[in-house]
């Protein structure tokens, strides 16, 4: 049997983020397109080096963006929307970008979400499955024509050729591509567009075999997901098409994220030459699939994970592999997804801990696992002794290390009984205490919690972390700036104040950082979207919280002002959300953990006196699982965390939650059940309309419905936020609705902000009058 290795797709960023360098310098006018062109030639030729060192099979390419590979399908499809000037053939650097990020001014909000404000705006962007990486949203005409516009995956190929590497060339299948797109004018349904899109597919196939390509990969995550049978039809007509169009070339349907399901069949079926499946997420599907595959269908094992850091457990995976030994079709060896997820190579990481640095891998590490894993299983276990030794032990100590099972942490875990998640009384009864002690007027102002940070803020901050000011110094700067935020709110006349967040680098990484059971790696990068990477810190431990994170900060601001302070924290399943996560516990219970640690926090809090605190969970959305029939099972565990956080306190103490910009309606029922006694969340660029999912629930706790967007730096009146007020009073009671922003203003700056927040309390004084 013929046993090959693949990799899916590298990190494109570069060792030291030397892509976002070479982006911003040319947005930014330093440097032409000609050096941006050469920074990234030169990773794609360091990318393809690496992975032939390796001894890779098939390597990528094509799996290389300037920005965005869903935005690179729309432009080598031509679907470029008619609101961008198209100054000729193909797609010009700046008509990419101007679709990447609008020909305006580009700002960015506080969860890093791009807007734009002048000029063309950008294509819509939203998440990649359910990954933390955002593409670019194919923006489609209902007479969408479609042509061949770039030549960018023959390019690529042909330069890795020059380069004496031969590549698999990457494209983003038919069926997923249509389905992740919007039709503008809604009068048609993306798919219905399969018969002009496909030509240009067998087009750019047809050259791919014409220049030699002997396999390409076709990604069809949709595959994934519960399918319409539309969409299940369109699998059928595609793949047939291509088979027929395009003889001779062989493709390899690449599925990840999840289980086939369902669509086990449909895509066992298909006539492509070889199927990718992703045992890591769905190692189940590894005989389900075996069974359904015919006996000549190669089969890509995703078996080294792409979307964690942990080290692969060699022994393991050969022992699970052992069962395709009889397949005629052949396997290929691969990681379960592209490693655009993982940060780019671990040997940078010279300061962790060797310990925990021994238990993980990225991108680089798990190209030699994948090779490792092929010559195990050819040349038999005594070839790779040596290396599956180290594994072995890295298992071992991982299982073993007192660094990662604390005793206490478990015991309190498994302890979690109902009643620590139910408040003392039910909200009608709650309200009543909260009035009573906190004595708000009606439609009580208040903000999302960051004031802006501004460039003194980050650069004391970055002084402090390179010794530059002393631990004294750095904190006397935060309290001066506490100190004139909240003087200021007080004098325009906030009612429920906050502290700022000053001394927050990020809303994760800030309690991440004082968490035992994290670390934090020096560049570990990854992509969020663009030139915009993130690190995520990693949880490798019982999670818990040694002493207090936030409250000497908050009751600090509480002894400046008589006025009542808001406690700032962030949610657990936020912070669960935004971490990579130890593959060794159910996530449920990485997040009880974590739920416990804020639950201390909240207490405490209430014991420093502060009667309001906000637990922001502006992620609970985008872990819902891909398929609808496990939505019901991670939103119960997900509120119950949230619920185990908030419900250690006292009636009169007033728990809020602030969730941004949501799908509300798909999970209205889950927010109903948070039961937080307070809610902000994003409405005025949707003009209340996101309020409509509560409306229609009855959603009985108060909330605050954001009339400012924070997004752009445009200072709305008073008028027109008082116009949003009186929508949202229209459908909701009047004693229910509390007035503020659509979210954090840490990225506003204080000269937006101030008047602002002045019209926004003048608009809750009108409303005061007229009702
Ligand atoms: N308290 C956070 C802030 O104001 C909330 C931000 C968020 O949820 N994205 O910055
Ligand atoms: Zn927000």
């Amino acid at each position: 049997m013929s046993i090959t290795t693949a990799n899916l797709g590298f990190p494109r960023i570069g060792r030291r983020r030397e892509l976002k360098a070479a982006l911003e310098s040319y947005w930014a006018g330093k440097s032409p397109a000609a050096a941006l062109l050469a920074t990234a030639a030169n990773l794609r030729k360091e990318n393809w080096l690496l992975q032939q060192k390796s001894g890779l099979d098939h390597i990528p390419s094509n799996d290389f963006s300037l920005y965005d590979q869903m935005l690179d399908m729309s432009a080598l499809v031509g679907a470029i929307p008619t609101i961008y000037e198209r100054p000729g053939s193909g797609v010009p650097l700046d008509l990419y970008f101007a679709m990447a990020r609008g020909s305006g001014e580009a700002r960015t909000c506080a969860h890093g979400h791009q807007h734009e404000t002048t000029g063309v705006p950008a294509l819509e962007m939203t998440k990649w499955f359910d990954t933390n990486y955002h593409y670019m949203v194919p923006e489609l005409a209902s007479d969408q024509a479609f042509e061949l516009t770039t030549t960018k995956p023959l390019d690529d190929f042909l330069e890795a050729k020059a380069l004496s590497v031969e590549t698999r060339p990457v494209l983003i299948g038919p069926v997923t591509y249509l389905l992740l797109a919007k039709v503008k004018d809604g009068r048609a349904e993306p798919l219905s567009l399969l018969p002009g899109l496909l030509p240009v597919y067998v087009e750019i196939l047809r050259k791919l075999a014409g220049a030699g390509a002997s396999w390409v990969q076709i990604d069809e995550p949709a595959l994934v997901l519960d399918l319409s049978p539309a969409a299940k039809a369109a699998f059928k007509t595609v793949y047939e098409t291509l088979a027929r169009e395009v003889p001779g070339l062989k493709l390899l349907l690449t599925t990840y994220f999840g289980a086939l399901g369902d669509n086990a069949d449909l895509a066992s079926k298909l006539p492509v030459a070889g199927l990718h499946v992703d045992l890591c997420a769905a190692p189940e599907q590894a005989d389900i699939v075996l069974g359904k595959a015919r006996s000549d269908l190669t089969l890509s094992l995703g078996v080294v994970n792409g979307r964690n850091i942990w080290r692969n457990d060699l022994s393991a995976t050969l022992r699970s592999l052992d069962r395709f030994a009889d397949h005629a079709g052949g396997i290929v060896i691969a990681p379960s997804s592209s490693l655009l997820h993982v940060p780019v190579d671990l040997a940078l990481e010279t300061d962790l801990d060797p310990e925990i640095r021994s238990w993980l891998a990225f991108a680089t590490q798990k190209i030699e696992e994948v090779a490792l894993l092929a010559r195990g299983l050819k040349d038999g276990a005594v070839a790779i002794a040596a290396e599956l030794a180290r594994s072995d032990e890295a298992a071992q100590d991982r299982r073993e290390s007192a660094k990662i099972h604390d005793k206490a942490v478990q015991l309190r875990t498994r302890g979690v009984r109902h009643e620590m998640t139910l408040r003392r009384s039910p909200f009608a009864t709650r309200r009543v205490a909260q009035d009573k002690r906190l004595g708000l007027p009606a439609f009580p102002t208040t903000t999302i919690g960051s004031f802006p940070q501004t460039s003194d803020v980050r650069k004391a901050r970055s002084d402090f972390s390179k010794g530059v000011l002393t631990q004294a110094e750095y904190d006397a700067f935060l309290r001066r700036e506490t100190e004139k935020a909240v003087r200021w709110q007080e004098e325009i006349g906030i009612d429920v104040l906050v502290h700022g967040e000053f001394e927050r680098n990020d809303m994760v990484q800030y309690f991440g950082e004082q968490l035992s059971g994290y670390v934090f790696t020096k560049h570990g990068w990854v992509q969020s979207y663009g030139s915009r990477y993130v690190r995520p810190p990693v949880i490798f431990g019982d999670v818990s919280r040694p002493k207090p994170m936030t409250v000497q900060w908050s009751s600090y601001a509480q002894s400046l002002t008589e006025r009542p302070m808001k406690g700032m924290l962030t949610g657990p399943v936020t912070i669960l959300q935004w971490s990579f996560v130890r593959d060794d516990l159910a996530r449920a219970d990485v997040c009880r953990q974590i739920a416990l640690a804020i639950r201390d926090e909240v207490v405490d809090l209430e014991k420093a006196g502060i009667g309001i605190i906000q637990i922001d969970e502006p992620a609970i959305r985008e872990g819902l699982p891909l398929r609808r029939a496990e939505w019901t099972a991670y939103l119960n565990w997900a509120v119950e965390c949230f619920r185990l956080a908030a419900a250690g306190v006292a009636d009169e103490t007033q728990i809020h939650t602030h969730m941004c910009y949501s799908e509300f309606n798909d999970i209205i029922a889950a927010i109903g059940a948070m039961d937080a006694d307070v809610i902000s969340i994003e409405t005025s660029r949707s003009k209340m309309e996101l309020l409509d999912a509560f409306v229609s629930y009855r959603y009985p706790n108060e909330i605050g419905p954001g009339v400012y967007d924070i997004h752009s730096p445009r200072v709305p009146d008073a008028a027109e936020m008082a116009d949003l007020l009186d929508k949202a009073t229209a459908h909701l009671a009047p004693d229910q609705v509390w007035v503020n922003p659509d979210c954090g203003l840490k990225t506003r700056r204080w000269e937006e902000v101030k008047p602002a927040l002045v019209n926004m309390v003048a608009a809750a004084g009108r409303l005061r009058a007229s009702h």
